[in-house]
């Protein structure tokens, strides 16, 4: 096994079931969830205990990975709001959120709810996309898997669709994509309204943790940029 470093992959909370039911069924819960403390190096937590309970390597990577960013540039204060409940289940308003794998966070420079974008659907300068696009680095790159065969433990990362756009622009522009791990975190945010204030984290199940159940998750090929890719590559194709 090469475990990030900062998966607590059998300490704490164990993920049992699927982390998202359909409706207002209950696919999973959480077996002696960990709790995100109330704050910490780099980190505040939104909303009370009762909301704030994850699977270990989940509360694990956040505090660690708010402490490196923190570390970083101490203006970074990661604003978590919103986990599992302490033994998971329906947690309204959220399909998932039910086995302490999902989690949605501020983006990064934010301290409130409320969108990053205008009247118009516009990204404006209230997302730090640099800073965003670093901490999103920090988790993309801890892996679960052997040496052989390992994957980032992030399954997904949504963001409005709008948000995603302007990610793919800068992309293109700062030829960002040639780099293994930025495509790896281009590939894992996936569109998806709603996601214009926070984002929200999905991770896979540890693999210590033998009854929870994988839920599939449809990644775009490639890094989901691709309508002005296939373009790029048709002009390619011609010349
Ligand atoms: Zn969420």
């Amino acid at each position: 096994m090469i475990p990030g470093s900062w998966l607590d992959l059998e300490l704490g909370g164990e993920s049992i079931g699927k982390a998202q039911g359909r409706g207002a069924e209950v696919s999973g819960r959480l077996e002696k969830g960990t709790l995100l403390p109330e704050k910490g190096p780099g980190f505040v937590r939104l909303g009370g205990a009762a909301v704030n309970w994850g699977a270990g390597h989940l509360v694990s990577l956040l505090m660690r990975a708010s402490e490196a960013l923190n570390q970083r540039d101490s203006r970074s204060v990661i604003h978590i709001g919103g986990i599992s409940h302490r033994e998971g289940g329906r947690f309204q308003p959220h399909k998932s959120h039910q086995n302490g794998l999902d989690a949605d966070i501020l983006f990064v420079g934010r301290s409130r709810w409320g969108s990053v974008l205008n009247s118009s659907q516009k990204v404006t300068e209230r997302f730090d996309l640099e800073k965003n696009w670093e901490f999103w680095r920090l988790l993309v790159s801890q892996r679960i898997g052997t040496d052989e065969d390992s994957e980032s433990v992030v399954a997904m990362i949504l963001v409005s669709p709008a948000i995603k756009d302007r990610l793919c622009q800068w992309a293109r522009e700062k030829n960002v994509l040639d780099d293994e791990l930025n495509r790896d975190v281009m590939r894992r945010i996936r569109p998806t309204s709603g996601h214009d204030g926070h984002f929200h984290l999905r991770l896979h199940c540890s693999p210590f943790h033998k009854k929870c159940v994988r839920t599939k998750v449809l990644l775009a090929a490639g890094d989901g940029c691709q309508k002005k890719r296939i373009r790029r590559g048709a002009v390619q194709a011609r010349s």
